[in-house]
């Protein structure tokens, strides 16, 4: 098949750029190593309670674009989601983000956060923000379990993923459009990428000279497995998952999600029961309730697990040197959040690569990673 552009990977960096690309008129393919679409994105329903489960870990649509929020309603209408999160603490489903009333009702109307100056790593960046009785319940036993090493040891700007809400606001985030695709994100993909050829089961790194794109080869898997690791392995923490099919139990837990920062509840970070991420008439449809339990770990091999690039010094250098070298061959793209080595959310995810089509279809330079 003569093809204009090689599209490898079928996530949302993928499908935007390979539909964008199709639209305009060229011949595309694209490639999928995995058996089914969408990337991380992917969905399936648990076959004994009916219940949609998010495969790789849940994921709430949110931006405050509304271009993009035009942009998804192509592919999906949505059912309103905001997603409100609570923590175990001491036995009690607490707010997470925490709530500044949680503070004053356990440390005092007048607290104050521990640290002052500028911080140099994450737990001052974190103490910075509350008193240490409160990191220590809600923060640091979560974010050892989550990365595996201690808190003092990483980068202080990963504190701003979070904060304590004097407001006692108690969605997770605060964006114009929230929710998760009425049909599913899997369904949101398929609409994506109808009518685009598309070979799923293919891994284009093991086989390369068979798939040759008159213009460009655009990859969005991890850059360095693109250079056979042959520089050192980026470093990443993925999840084991693990799931507890419940069938007669209504409800589990208060929310969708709650996190589990005590090192004595187990090495688990949080505890998903997705029924409620569900359509109040899909659930009615549903038997039972389905929990899953989500571990960190390191991944040692190439695979579907790479989820969140490690956050040190030595990956941000290694990840550059692959970039400089990607970016001095002549018809190749990488990009996405493994290609960039970058946590990207879905809407972050979904702008850059449309930003990206529009570069390349202009026939402008090589996008740099910002
Ligand atoms: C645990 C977790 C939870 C998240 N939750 C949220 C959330 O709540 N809200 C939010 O906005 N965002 C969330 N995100 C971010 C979201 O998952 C990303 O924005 C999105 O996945 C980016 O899509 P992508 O196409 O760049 O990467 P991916 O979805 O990873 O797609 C890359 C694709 O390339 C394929 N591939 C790789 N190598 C090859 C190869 N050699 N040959 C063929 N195919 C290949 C892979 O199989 C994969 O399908 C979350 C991310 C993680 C890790």
């Amino acid at each position: 098949m003569d093809i204009d552009y090689l599209v490898v990977g079928s996530g949302l960096t993928g499908a935007v750029l390979a539909r964008a690309l199709h639209e305009a008129g060229h011949r595309v393919l694209v490639l999928e190593r995995r058996a089914h679409t969408g990337g991380n994105v992917h969905d399936h329903v648990h076959a004994e309670s009916g219940i949609l489960v998010h495969t790789y870990g849940p994921h709430y649509f949110r931006t405050n674009d509304e271009d993009l929020w035009r942009y998804v309603n192509r592919f999906t209408s949505f059912q309103r989601y905001e997603a409100e999160l609570k923590s175990l603490v001491d036995g009690r489903h607490e707010n997470w983000p925490i709530a500044g009333s949680y503070i004053q009702r356990t440390v005092g109307r007048d607290w104050q956060p521990e640290f002052t100056g500028t911080p140099q790593n994450f737990e001052e960046a974190s103490l910075a923000m509350m008193p240490r009785p409160i990191y220590e319940k809600f923060v640091k036993g979560y974010t050892e379990k989550q990365w595996g090493v201690p808190a003092t040891t990483l980068s202080a700007g990963l504190a701003k993923r979070f904060d304590v809400r004097e407001d006692d606001e108690p969605r997770l985030m605060r964006h114009k459009h929230q929710g998760i695709p009425a049909g599913g994100y899997t369904q949101m993909m398929t609409n994506m990428l109808a009518g685009i050829p598309l070979r799923t089961g293919v891994d284009y790194l093991q086989d390369r000279a068979a798939f040759q794109p008159r213009v460009m080869t655009i990859f969005t898997g991890p850059i360095d497995e693109y250079f056979g690791c042959d520089l050192g392995r980026l470093a990443y923490r993925g999840q084991k998952r693990t799931h507890e099919y419940l069938p007669h139990t209504e409800w589990f837990q208060p929310r969708g999600q709650v996190n589990n920062p005590s090192p004595a509840d187990g090495p688990h970070v949080r505890t998903l029961e997705w029924k409620h991420m569900m359509a109040p008439e899909a659930q009615a449809r549903t038997r039972g309730t389905l929990l899953t339990r989500e571990t960190p770990y390191t991944p040692t091999s190439s695979g579907g697990d790479c989820e969140y690039p490690f956050p040190d010094e030595r990956n941000t250098q290694l990840y550059e040197r692959y970039r400089e070298r990607a970016e001095r061959i002549p018809g190749l793209l990488v990009c996405g959040r493994l290609g960039e080595y970058r946590y990207y959310d879905m809407d972050q995810a979904i702008a850059r690569a449309q930003m990206l089509a529009r570069r390349v279809l202009a026939g402008a330079e090589m996008p740099q990673a910002a």
